[in-house]
């Protein structure tokens, strides 16, 4: 059975952009149950070779929750569901509280993360990248969303792990 691939993160910094690049033309499967969004949230991809399910629990609706709430059960579901974890952060905004709330708890997790840093659009944003190294988490890889770039790197650090 193959492995599974869950993007976690805070609202905006990109989850659904990022999710619908690695999946590319594949099919996505629609879930077309209670609690989930009209978001696709469950794809197959694969990267030289390697196929995985992947998982954007950015497009489960949680409802009213506070943000911070919101980002723990993303965090704790992918922790139950994912082989690794593909955490998506906006490299223009740097951390937040939010995003060290998602670190503090796949820290304790045991399971391998890999930190998209995302919106990093040109090469004068590279640097940008550095910080999250403080989250204690993973390698954080540059990667833009929008343009495409970094996911190969990004990619091969996933697959590393699976
Ligand atoms: P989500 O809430 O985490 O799923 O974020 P979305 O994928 O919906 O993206 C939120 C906003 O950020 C949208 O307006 C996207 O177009 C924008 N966005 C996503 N990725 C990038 C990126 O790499 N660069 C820039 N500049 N904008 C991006
Ligand atoms: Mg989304």
């Amino acid at each position: 059975t193959k492995p599974t691939v869950a993007i976690v993160g805070r609202p905006n910094v990109g989850k659904s952009t990022i999710f619908n690049r690695i999946i590319g033309q594949r099919m996505a499967i629609v879930e077309d149950t209670p609690g989930v969004t009209r978001d696709r949230i469950y794809g197959n991809a694969d990267w030289v070779n390697q196929e995985f399910h992947l998982i954007d629990t950015g497009g489960i609706d949680t409802g009213d929750e506070p943000l911070i709430e919101q980002v723990r059960s993303q965090a704790e579901l992918a922790i139950e569901e994912a082989d690794v974890i593909l955490f998506a952060t906006n490299g223009r905004e740097g951390i937040t509280p939010a995003d060290e709330e998602v670190a503090r708890i796949l820290r304790g997790a045991g399971k391998p993360v890999v930190i998209g840093v995302n919106k990093l659009d040109n090469w004068q944003m590279q640097d940008f990248v550095y910080e999250f190294y403080n989250l204690g988490i993973g390698e954080p890889v540059a990667i833009s969303g929008s343009h495409g770039s970094g996911f190969g790197d990004l990619l091969d650090e996933i697959v590393k792990h699976l």
